[in-house]
């Protein structure tokens, strides 16, 4: 990640008194990369480095603080500036019903979010809810809505195709406001793109309905083009917040960054299930490592796409997720990978925190001599012993260290580097198991 990623550059800091534009050069540059990696939108990255090294300029290193460490803390700080510092909750304190006006475009997840929303405040806020659709453009869509207010024991109140936006959010209100429905959530048409008439329409019904919240939802997938999209709903409405859709799939966040820079409005909610369930409310915190942890595992996945024999690495991939045994075979072909991709410290500084532990105990493939050596020792071995390991025993590692023509105690350690491998590739399993993200894209 990219406290990581500065770690390095910062001991190149150490003993200065202060922060300069000379010594925090490397370390603007790593802050730069991990934000474009995560897909933060290239002009809200050039406002955020530009910010920090204004705000490191400005400051002075104090007490024990080196100004590496310094530097970090003015990024954490910023980050945390932009992406706002706390969870902002729904304001429905309202005379009732407190409306809720959603927008977006077509596909970004309103009619889904919808349902999600009044789901979530049925069970946290015990709210009555209704819900109702303005969207006559798509007959589909009203039928869509209502299922969805179904499934989740929300008051679904009628629209049809031939009536005006304008007429069903008026009857809908009134309709709320003689049954005593606390909240009523209106979904509304999108396009596939910005487009005036739409704009005009969404406004209008804003300007009928006076909502206490207005909620843009846009997916997170859409990554960089998010920000155009934010910007002109932004300047159409007062936007009280953002609702960032289908965060389970491959998106790395940082729409969550540009949207909210463009924007200035908080993501109230996150959508991360396609099923009505899948709503969570957005903690800044949460979405800031997972914007620059998935930064540097993005930049592994690049690197290894671009180095290693890709049948392999397929085949490599099947075996870790199937569970089934890492043997020594898998581990000289690994080794073998790891020379090319430029050893495994290059290779580890990108991975997760969570596993540079384990790759603190794997020397393996660290050097080319010694990947070479690796190589000639499991060679002098036969196929069987290679497939099961565990059958190597003293006379066995006699045998093999005489044919590598090395000391015994080398394929002892070759041995052990062999199992603290297959450990962390039990760990990867796991990990793939849970996200599938990184090695489908491998
Ligand atoms: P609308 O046109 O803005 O109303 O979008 P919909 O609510 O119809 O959603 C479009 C598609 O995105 C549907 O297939 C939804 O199931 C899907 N979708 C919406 N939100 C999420 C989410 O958070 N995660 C996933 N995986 N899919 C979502
Ligand atoms: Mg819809």
């Amino acid at each position: 990640n990219l406290t990581q990623r500065l770690g390095r550059v910062m001991k190149t800091m150490r003993g200065e008194a202060r922060m300069t534009e000379a010594n925090i050069g490397d370390a603007l540059r790593e802050v730069r990369m991990a934000l474009l990696e995560a897909d933060v939108s290239l002009p809200v990255v050039k406002d955020f480095v530009a910010q920090v090294k204004e705000k490191a300029l400005g400051e002075d290193v104090v007490g024990s603080l080196t100004p590496g460490q310094a530097f970090v803390g003015v990024v954490h700080e910023q980050l945390k500036q932009l992406m706002g510092e706390a969870q902002v909750p729904l304001a429905l304190n309202q005379q009732p019903p407190a409306i809720i006006l959603m927008a977006g475009l077509q596909g970004a997840g309103k009619t889904t979010t919808v349902g999600k929303l009044a789901r979530w405040l049925k069970q946290h806020q015990k709210k009555k809810v209704m819900v109702v659709s303005c969207d006559v453009y798509r007959p589909a869509a009203i039928d869509q809505l209502k299922h969805v207010a179904e499934q989740v024991g929300a008051s679904f109140f009628p629209s049809s195709p031939d009536q005006k936006p304008l007429d069903i959010a008026a009857a809908a209100v009134d309709w709320a406001r003689k049954h005593h429905e606390e909240v009523l959530i209106v979904d509304t048409a999108g396009r596939l793109a910005i487009d005036q008439a739409m704009m005009d329409e969404i406004k209008a019904l804003h300007a009928q309905l006076d909502p206490i919240e207005t909620l843009f939802v846009v997916d997170a997938m859409l990554g960089q083009d998010a920000v155009n999209t934010a910007k002109a709903f932004n300047e159409t409405l007062p936007l009280t917040g953002v609702v960032l859709t289908k965060l389970d799939g491959d998106a790395r966040g940082g729409a969550a960054l540009s949207v909210r820079a463009v924007t200035g409005k908080p993501i109230k909610f996150v959508g991360v299930a396609e099923k009505l369930d899948g709503l969570e409310p957005f903690y800044p915190d949460r979405m800031a490592s997972r914007i620059l942890g998935m930064g540097d595992i993005l930049s592994l996945v690049e690197a290894a796409s671009q180095q290693v024999d890709m049948d392999q690495a397929a085949a490599m991939a099947q075996k870790i997720k199937s569970g089934k045994g890492f043997d020594l075979n898998d581990f000289r072909a690994q080794v073998a990978q790891m020379r090319q991709m430029g050893g495994m410290s290059a290779l580890m500084d990108k991975l997760p925190a969570k596993f540079a532990e384990a790759a603190a105990n794997m020397p393996a493939g660290s050097d080319e001599k010694m990947a070479k050596r690796i190589q000639g020792i499991i060679d002098s071995m036969t196929p069987d012993e290679r497939s099961k390991p565990e059958l190597i025993k003293a006379s066995r590692k006699r045998r093999i260290a005489t044919g590598a023509g090395v000391q015994v105690q080398e394929v002892n350690r070759l041995l052990n580097q062999f199992e603290q491998t297959q450990k962390m590739m039990k760990q990867f399993g796991s990990m793939f198991k849970g996200k599938g993200g990184m090695m489908k894209m491998m």
